[in-house]
């Protein structure tokens, strides 16, 4: 998140209220403010000035620390009960440390002796705002995550739910089945398809944890000095018979020099998991998919293609979103999660690289992976 370049941009919506018993103070500071183009009211005393902070919900509070009535500090402490986000500059004709540092202890945010120059006042100003901008930015990016959470809870249970059920009657089924023939064939094909959505279910199970992990900076155990190549040929041997059942050749090129990056060994292969998956799952009968891997310019490059589906223009910029999975009006959808490639981005960014897509609908699509190369930063100083 980056604070915003300027103050004035904020400003269109920004209330100040300042409260000052002096009245070419409140003069003065009006004259800045309308200049600046902010909202503003001025108020003689504590009073009047708490209970328009009450009605008014300003984002900024200007008050003179020394006033009959309330006092400066009292109107601080109640204003931050008012609205803890709120905030406060103070502004004082005596302006010693000890007064401004008690003011800051109550919650002021900043502190303005008197005389001072409408510069200064303006920069004070834009400078509370921003502030303010970030902590309610900080603030509405909580309750998003709260939600999403929420969002995370409800969406996983029905997931969960429906290949629950089907397994559930399936067997429900199973338990009354006679022992003819007939019955022995469909005994089979149930306890075929229980087996195939207790696989989907696991695989819903570990993508939501790798995610967890992601969530809880957990998931880099351990990094260390991973040579691409052996990750990429490992997960390939594993993926002979998938490829074998889709009817999808496998080509692989790899360089003759080692592919070090910096990383866990565990997440790599995740990666490079997930992507081989979906260029093999989204792939067409008697269709192909190529890995590559090469090294240019300090970084290791992987590329993993196909000659699939395809991913149409308008849903490039969801891919990487979590549960994020293209419906498909064409024959049966392959079975998701639509966490792969989250989780992919996920591992890429965290080790500081980039991950991006080029696709055509009907002729496939490349994933390029691009990562630090390990050998530049090992002549660095092996860090
Ligand atoms: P999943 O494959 O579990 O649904 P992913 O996050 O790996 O989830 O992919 C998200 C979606 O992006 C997929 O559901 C699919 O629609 C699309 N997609 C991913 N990879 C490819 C690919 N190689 N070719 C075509 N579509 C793809």
């Amino acid at each position: 998140m980056s604070p915003p370049a300027d103050a004035a941009m904020i400003a269109d919506a920004a209330m100040i209220v300042v409260i000052d018993d002096d009245y070419a103070m409140r003069l003065s500071c009006g004259k800045i403010l309308s200049k600046m183009g902010l909202r503003f009211e001025a108020f003689e005393d504590g009073a009047r000035g708490l209970a328009a902070v009450g009605a008014l919900k300003p984002d900024l509070v200007v008050v003179d620390l020394k006033m009959p009535g309330i006092s400066g500090m009292e109107v601080i402490s109640r204003v931050r009960e008012i609205d803890p986000q709120v905030i406060i500059v103070v502004i004082t004709g005596y302006a010693t440390i000890d007064t401004a540092v008690e003011a800051m202890k109550s919650g002021a945010y900043d502190f303005l002796p008197k005389p001072f120059s409408p510069d200064e006042f303006r920069l004070i100003v834009n400078r509370g705002l921003e502030r303010r901008q970030l902590a309610l930015e900080s603030e509405r990016n909580e309750v998003e995550r709260a939600l999403l959470k929420r969002r995370f809870v409800t969406f996983v249970s029905h997931q969960l739910q429906s290949p629950l059920v089907a397994i559930h009657q399936y067997l429900d089924v199973l338990k009354y089945l006679d022992n003819t023939e007939d019955a022995a064939a469909k005994r089979r094909e149930w306890i075929d398809r229980c087996l195939t959505r207790t696989e989907e279910l696991q695989n819903m199970i570990r993508d939501w944890l790798t995610v967890a992990k992601i969530e809880g900076n957990t998931l880099s155990g351990q990094r260390t000095s991973v040579d691409l190549r052996q990750v990429i040929s490992e997960i390939l041997k594993t993926y002979e018979e998938m490829a074998a059942t889709e009817q999808v050749t496998v080509e692989v090129s790899l360089p003759e020099q080692p592919l070090w990056v910096w990383g866990d060994r565990n997440c790599l292969s995740v990666l490079v998991d997930n992507l081989i998956t979906n260029a093999i799952k989204y792939n067409k009968p008697g269709g192909k998919v190529g890995v590559s891997g090469s090294l240019a310019d300090g970084e290791v490059i992987v590329s993993v293609s196909d000659t699939g589906v395809g991913i149409p223009d308008q849903y490039r910029p969801f891919l990487f979103s979590e549960f994020f999975r293209i419906k498909s009006d064409a024959g049966k959808r392959p079975s998701g999660t639509g966490l792969g490639l989250h989780i992919a981005k996920k591992i890429v960014s965290e080790m500081g690289g980039s991950i991006g897509v080029e696709s055509e609908v009907g002729v496939g699509s490349t994933f390029h992976v691009r990562l630090p190369a390990w050998r530049e930063q090992a002549e660095k100083g092996k860090e």
